[in-house]
């Protein structure tokens, strides 16, 4: 009885403490923040009725980011400016490599494919949507209901509020629904750059890790059309107005002290069972990090040819090196702290106590084993499910052939009926990233990945076929039919591309083009394979509901929904940790830390000038009294995960004293687990931010659009 008691204790610590984190902005006001830290009014930081903090925060393509001028200017992280700033330069023009400042504004460069959105309002839509759906639906007509209804509201309400953009966020699954209202920008460009040995200095090697001493930041500008309206990029467009600026506080923060984030989370999936946890720990995330590794060593090898064929790998070399870590450290995590064992042992004692109560065991008797059932029943086909995930991704002539056919179907369908990438409002960013991939397409390369899969897909098993592929490859025949696909194919030819959306299916299917041939005989595996999905979560969807409920009255206490790509708040302090044992980890970095990391060698090879203003001291009135140097990086015990890259880390009087980037090794393990002794996010700090925009690169201008000068 005691242990029992114990426990349950413990369970419900670990939740009370784990749980806590990403805060909704509809939960913002449950939270003290004064008593905290917090030295503004509430209203100053979310005011739904007037200008806030809120209003100074945006969403730069998935990451995050703040507005610091009356024009628009953005700050946010090199990585997230990475591909605009990759797809600026060239083996002459190297702005990736030699870093980018636009003097004026004509010389800013159009970040192709970038968008901005800054959240406007929300409005909780549950009982709308799930009033889409009956008793009487079967598990697939439910999700489609739920997608329906969805994509209904967001049509809806995007004809009542010209230029704006809406979408239907589900907060907790199958039972929460939000609709989130933003402005959305379309043109947004690229101001500054700092070179890439400060921008990625330490690159992969220390990509998730502290110390770091990476000046992970950039500068974009949004602009708007000359009447006010969101528009594509054009030379007449004029610099966005935010409604709020931040404020830049050059003189940063110190250990213990006060600060909060406000920015877009993207996913965690801390709500998720022991099933979840044990299919990504022992099958799915060790399946694509060897895959991804594989990949990234064999675009590195091609990369060696030359840097105009390099600059066509980076953005894929880097995406993949940043999952691929990021993935392992998450294994590490799991293992070390036994999560899947810990989760196991937390629903035992929920199940012990829905059993001890015969309304409860009644309503929620299964819920758990019926968990665990599908879960089962996708591990039962996961090497042919991941296959087919990453078969198209593989070959981007491919996955070009994929959307084409897949385009040619989808846009006979009513716009609601349309997956969103071909729904009217969507389509033109849809052909834009299609270009922007093929941009990037290098035969070679696109040809060994595209092989392997092939191998990959011919060796699985008999139970598990993917037949289409295993009528057409043999491990004979690969490398005769491939050289064919290659020299037999238009569709590196962009405006043919572009040309052929808008033709049928079967004037697609009629068209002498292996790629579409192909994409053609592979599309039924495809929409197999996704009605078993929404079947899966329309179940899902229920147990997952019916959880949360039975899970808030075992622990008599409230919950926040997991991540999902929406405006959230997350608080905490500027504070180190102890990875292991008899080891601290102080939470400031400086500039002669960079000096001493440098080597000369790649990744740690620090400009020669910065080196040279390191040594010489030239601080600048940006140097911390008692550390006696620049501080570059900070760490705080915030939550944050992907999606908070390039979020703003602001002082309790709401000023910007940072810029977040990346999490310690440990704090990969956020996504599923998170815990003060070893949850850190780092930021670059803005003293770091301002004195290589001053010292070292001299942009007064931007020094004094920001306000700091
Ligand atoms: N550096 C990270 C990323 O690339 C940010 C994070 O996940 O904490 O997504």
């Amino acid at each position: 009885m005691k242990k029992t008691f114990i426990t349950i204790i413990i369970f419900l610590l670990s939740f009370a403490i784990a749980e806590e984190g990403m805060y909704p902005l509809s939960e913002i006001h449950k939270l003290d923040l004064k008593a905290k830290g917090l030295q503004i009014e509430l209203t100053d930081l979310y005011n739904p009725n007037g200008i806030s903090l809120i209003d100074g925060i945006c969403n730069v393509s998935g990451c995050s980011g703040s507005f610091v001028s009356e024009k628009g200017l953005i700050l946010t992280n090199h990585h997230c400016a990475y591909r605009a700033i990759k797809n600026a330069s060239t083996s002459e023009n190297d702005y990736l490599e030699n870093g980018f400042h636009a003097k004026s504004f004509e010389n800013e460069v159009p970040a192709r494919g970038y968008t901005v959105r800054i959240t406007e309002s929300y409005r909780d839509v549950s009982e709308e949507v799930l009033s889409a759906i009956s008793d009487d639906m079967s598990l697939a007509e439910r999700t489609k209901a739920i997608e329906r209804k969805s994509k209904e509201i967001i049509t809806q309400v995007e004809a009542e509020n010209p230029g704006k953009r809406a979408s239907v966020s589900e907060m907790f699954i199958g039972k929460t629904y939000v609709l989130f209202i933003y402005s959305y920008l379309k043109d947004v460009r690229l101001v500054y750059a700092p070179p890439r040995s400060i921008g990625n200095f330490g690159g992969e090697t220390d990509n998730w890790i502290w110390p770091r001493h990476t000046g992970d930041f950039s500068v974009m500008r949004a602009y708007i059309a000359p009447d006010g309206s969101p528009a594509d990029y054009s030379p007449d467009n004029i610099p966005y107005t935010p409604k709020k600026v931040l404020k830049v506080a050059p003189e940063g923060v110190n250990e213990e002290d006060f600060v909060f984030i406000l920015g877009y989370p993207g996913r965690t999936y801390r709500h998720r069972t022991s099933h979840f946890l044990d299919y990504e720990y022992n099958i799915r995330m060790p399946y694509v990090a060897d895959l991804y590794q594989w990949q990234i060593n064999a675009m590195e090898e091609i990369s060696a040819e030359g840097r105009d064929i390099a600059l066509k790998h980076l953005s894929k070399i880097k995406g993949r090196s940043n999952v691929m870590k990021n993935y392992r450290g998450k294994l590490l995590g799991i293992g070390r702290l036994d999560l899947v064992e810990k989760k196991m042992a937390e629903e035992r004692e929920l199940q012990k106590y829905i059993e001890s109560k015969r309304k409860l065991k009644k309503e929620y008797g299964t819920v758990l084993q019926e968990i665990g059932d599908i879960y089962e029943d996708i591990k039962a086909t996961a090497e042919f499910s991941l296959i087919l995930g990453y078969f198209t991704y593989s070959s981007d002539l491919l996955s070009t052939a994929y959307r084409i056919y897949e385009g040619s179907i989808e846009l006979k369908k009513e716009d609601v009926e349309r997956e969103y990438a071909y729904m009217s409002r969507n389509l033109e960013m849809t052909k834009k990233k299609i270009s922007l991939t093929l941009q990037d397409f290098y035969a070679s390369s696109d040809k060994i990945l595209f092989r392997d899969m092939i191998e990959r897909a011919l060796d699985l098993p008999e139970s598990q076929r993917f037949q289409a592929v295993g009528d057409v490859f043999t491990k004979d025949n690969i490398d005769t039919k491939l050289n064919n696909y290659y020299a037999n194919t238009n569709l590196t030819d962009d405006d043919y591309v572009m040309e052929l959306f808008g033709k049928t299916p079967e004037e697609i299917a009629e068209i002498d083009d292996p790629f579409l041939q192909l994409a053609v005989k592979i599309y039924p595996y495809y929409q197999k394979q996704k009605e078993i999905s929404k079947e899966r979560k329309g179940a899902l969807d229920q147990l997952y509901a019916k959880l949360i409920d039975v899970k808030k009255e075992f622990m008599g206490a409230d919950f926040i929904p997991d991540a999902n790509r929406t405006l959230r708040l997350t608080y905490g302090n500027i504070r180190g940790y102890y990875p292991k044992d008899a080891t601290y980890y102080y939470p400031i970095t400086t500039l002669d830390g960079v000096v001493e990391k440098t080597t000369g060698e790649f990744p740690f090879d620090s400009p020669d000038k910065l080196v040279k203003l390191g040594k010489q001291k030239k601080f600048g009135k940006y140097v911390h009294p008692e550390l006696g140097s620049v501080p570059v990086g900070i760490l705080y015990n915030m939550d944050t995960t992907g999606g908070n890259s390039g979020s703003a880390v602001l002082n309790a009087k709401g000023e910007l004293v940072g810029i977040n980037f990346d999490r310690a090794y440990e704090a990969t393990i956020n996504d599923f687990a998170w815990s003060e002794a070893y949850s850190r996010s780092i930021a670059v700090d803005i003293r770091y931010v301002l004195w290589v925009l001053d010292v070292y690169s001299g942009a007064d201008d931007l020094l004094v659009e920001m306000g700091v000068n």
